[in-house]
């Protein structure tokens, strides 16, 4: 049987506003050499993101340098409409033309947000009517998203932020695959027929997991949880095991035909560079 090509990428979050932007630079350069499709770059996720739009659009800037595809991630209801239209702009001189639109959540600090946009489809519609030109991709949320009154009504709005202009699709991390294989049939039945990428979590340390995990609701599988349990406190171990638990959850997603899959590196070009390896020969 024809082997499908299936999309690889990569998540990055710029540095802290208080720190240099090229502290991420060695980081690039090692995952550069892994040869993704695409790298996205946060901004501000946790609420606060005026100051941190151009560290995010410089770490975008120097991706296009690599020659590798950079995704900027776009929270839309702490900008107003013409911050939005300046950082697109500013995006444009870049040549960085590849977005991803994003609600995103209130500031962390209580500060108000701007009324422009309310949902991230709100976003999509503004970027296809104005900046034509860029292409769209939006998040989606497996296990439907917290604030959701139900998963049918999460995959209705889903339907309407893809109808406004998306390309694809980039889920919210997941740790069993029968969640992401039961929400691309319930999406696929509504007539949302763009490519959708897995968004994989490699788990390397228990705390930050667990705090993950509190944000995003995603569950824990029972084999999941017992990894936790038995290396947990052991960090060396728990990085073998968590590499491990990631590459058995992409080796099945391939081998049941996923579109794409985005590994949320955490900035860590050792594990990203593991799991490259290990799943090298089925992408
Ligand atoms: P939306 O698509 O707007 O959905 C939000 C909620 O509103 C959902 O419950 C949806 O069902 C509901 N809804 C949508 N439209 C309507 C409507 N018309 N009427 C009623 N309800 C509606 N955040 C950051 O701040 N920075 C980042 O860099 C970042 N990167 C992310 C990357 C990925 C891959 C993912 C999955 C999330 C990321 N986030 C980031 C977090 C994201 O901003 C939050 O999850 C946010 O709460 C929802 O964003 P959204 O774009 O999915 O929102």
């Amino acid at each position: 049987m024809e082997k499908k090509k299936t999309a690889y990428s990569f998540e990055v979050f710029p540095p802290k506003k208080t720190s240099p932007v090229e502290v991420i630079y060695n980081t690039l350069e090692q995952l550069k050499d892994l040869n993704p499709d695409f790298i996205s770059v946060t901004l501000g996720a946790g609420g606060n993101n005026g100051n941190l739009a151009g560290h995010t659009i410089k770490v975008a800037a120097k991706i296009k340098e690599y020659g590798i595809e950079p995704v900027v991630h776009l929270p839309c209801v702490n900008f107003s409409k013409s911050e939005v239209s300046g950082l697109l702009e500013e995006m444009k001189s870049n040549d960085i033309t590849k977005v991803l639109a994003l609600r995103g959540d209130k500031p962390s600090d209580g500060s108000p947000t701007k009324n422009d946009f309310t949902y991230a489809s709100d976003l999509v519609s503004f970027i296809k009517q104005k900046y034509p030109s860029f292409n769209v991709m939006g998040a989606c949320y497996p296990e439907t998203h917290l604030e959701a009154t139900s998963p049918e009504k999460d995959i209705e709005n889903l339907k309407r932020k893809v109808d406004s202009g998306c390309s694809g699709l980039i889920t919210q991390l997941f740790f069993d695959n029968n969640c992401f294989y039961d929400f691309l049939n319930r999406i696929r039945q509504v007539g949302i027929n763009i490519p959708v990428e897995a968004g994989i979590m490699p788990v390397t340390n228990k705390n930050s997991i667990e705090h993950m995990i509190t944000l995003c609701g995603a569950s824990f599988p029972a084999k999941f949880s017992k990894v936790l349990q038995k290396f947990g406190n052991d960090k060396d171990a728990l990085i073998t095991a968590g590499i491990n638990y990631a590459v058995d959850q992409i080796t099945d997603l391939i081998a049941n035909g996923v579109d794409g899959i985005h590994l949320y590196t955490m900035n860590n070009p050792f594990v990203a560079q593991r799991i490259t390896d290990a799943v090298k020969g089925l992408i």
